[in-house]
């Protein structure tokens, strides 16, 4: 195979007493996303758009909710340890998509440090790497800001 696709999805749960992380960037809010992890949701999907290019599994597979040591653990080290497996596959990173759905608080400030940090963690040019901020239109539990969604899609291309 010459190219390789991946999707991957998260959604965690918006609550009080956590901090806002998205894309590794700590993003001033009222309430965090809940998780085992540091709920960052879009580095979860992210994580889980390499795995399935790779063809590797899910992030659950990967980073137990069970396991003590991913308690609290960064989004972005999690996206480091998947990138070993990136490097180990003989395929590189072609580019990467990302949408993130919002509805509060507005994420179009944070794009571009999200984008520099999965630049600099993944060791990739940020014309490889696109972000998307986007509300849900008032509907459904991201509408009512009881959750934070992100869409990601990543492809790889042969040769190390
Ligand atoms: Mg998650």
């Amino acid at each position: 195979m010459e190219y390789k696709a991946g999707i991957g999805y998260d959604i965690h749960r918006l609550v009080e007493g956590r901090k806002l992380f998205l894309g590794g960037v700590e993003i001033p809010y009222a309430k965090g996303l809940l998780g085992h992890s540091d709920g960052d949701a879009a580095m979860h999907a992210l994580c889980d758009a390499l795995l399935g290019a790779l063809a590797l599994g899910d992030i659950g597979e990967h980073f137990p909710d069970t396991d003590p040591q991913y308690k609290g653990a960064a989004g972005s080290l999690l996206l480091k340890k998947v990138k070993t497996l990136v490097d180990k596959s003989g395929y590189r990173i072609n580019n990467i998509d990302i949408v993130v759905i919002a509805q509060e608080p507005g994420l179009s400030p944070f794009k571009k440090q999200m984008k520099e940090n999965i630049c600099g963690l993944l060791d990739i040019t940020q014309d490889r790497v696109n972000i998307k901020a986007k509300t849900n239109e008032g509907l459904g539990p991201v509408g009512n800001k009881e959750a934070i969604a992100t869409y990601a899609l990543v492809s790889l291309v042969k040769g190390g």
